[in-house]
């Protein structure tokens, strides 16, 4: 019964990253530079971030605590992997939040919950009771390893660039927007979304899981369209912005 059920969810969470990625290249996100009046009340972006991202973490540990795996090493290194990410988003990342936009609709939080349970029950589910029981030697697998070579190579895209942006803010500049440069900002606007979907790309792989492909393909209708944004909104406020840069994916878009 849950089977069909999972497999009912999972098609429409597909479905739906698609029809996100169409609404989202002509309508940005409206948090930080995208900020703007109409989308109702609003919470500070530390406590927005904290509490958005919270049940990732959640979620998987509950279903890995309520799931058949705990005996099985594959299952522990995903979980860890999971945690590695997400703790440091809920409980690092928020706190090296400073200046620019203070403020983020409380219905991008809410959304953004929402987007976390259903993602991670879906992960969660299939990773530590649905799917198959994973052998040890996956971990050895060259999917496996190709993976987690991703995961960890786009989450140090991620971690270096956010840095590199969070820098920017720590004199008094008067712009809280300054052009960007060094690491990957040499080739993209957006290194760290780009660090971010080669992490979940990386998991697809090491996880071997429809869910997790899902994950990315959402990571994508997200962060490409946004990328694209950020992109136009140096382009038309610095004339001499580096022409060659990309907005997403080097040399090419
Ligand atoms: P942005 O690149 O828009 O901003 C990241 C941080 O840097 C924000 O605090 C922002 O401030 C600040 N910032 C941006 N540009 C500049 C600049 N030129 N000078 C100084 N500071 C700047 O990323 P998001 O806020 O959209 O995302 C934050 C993180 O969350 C990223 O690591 C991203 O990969 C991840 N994420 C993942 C998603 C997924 O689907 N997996 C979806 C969305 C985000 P301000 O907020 O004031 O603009």
């Amino acid at each position: 019964m849950e089977h069909a059920l999972y497999g009912a969810v999972l098609i429409g969470w597909t479905a739906a990253a698609v029809a996100a990625f169409l609404f989202l290249l002509r309508t940005s996100a409206p948090y930080g530079r995208h900020t703007r009046a109409g989308w109702g009340p609003l919470i500070g972006k530390r406590w927005g971030w904290f509490l958005q991202e919270l049940p990732a973490p959640l979620v998987m540990a509950l279903l890995f605590a309520l799931g058949d795996r705990q005996g099985n090493r594959v299952a522990w290194v995903w979980l860890a992997l999971w945690e590695l990410h997400y703790l440091h988003r809920v409980f690092v990342y928020p706190l090296r939040l400073r200046g620019g936009t203070a403020k983020m609709p409380l219905a991008i939080v809410g959304s953004a919950i929402a987007f976390n349970v259903i993602n991670g029950y879906l992960q969660g589910r299939y990773l530590f009771t649905l799917g198959p029981l994973p052998p040890t030697s996956w971990l050895g697998d060259p999917r496996f390893l190709g993976g987690l070579l991703l995961f960890v190579s786009g989450m140090l895209l991620n971690l270096d660039s956010d840095n590199r942006l969070f820098a920017l803010r720590r004199g008094d500049a008067a712009d809280p927007y300054p052009t960007p440069h060094g690491g990957a900002f040499a080739l993209v606007t957006s290194p760290n979304y780009l660090g971010e979907l080669i992490e979940w790309i990386g998991w697809a792989l090491l996880t071997n899981a429809p869910a997790a492909a899902a994950f990315a393909l959402w990571t994508a209708a997200n962060l490409v369209p946004r990328a694209l944004a950020h992109h136009r909104f140096y382009r038309a406020r610095d004339p001499s912005y580096p022409p060659r840069r990309k907005a997403i994916i080097p040399f090419v878009l």
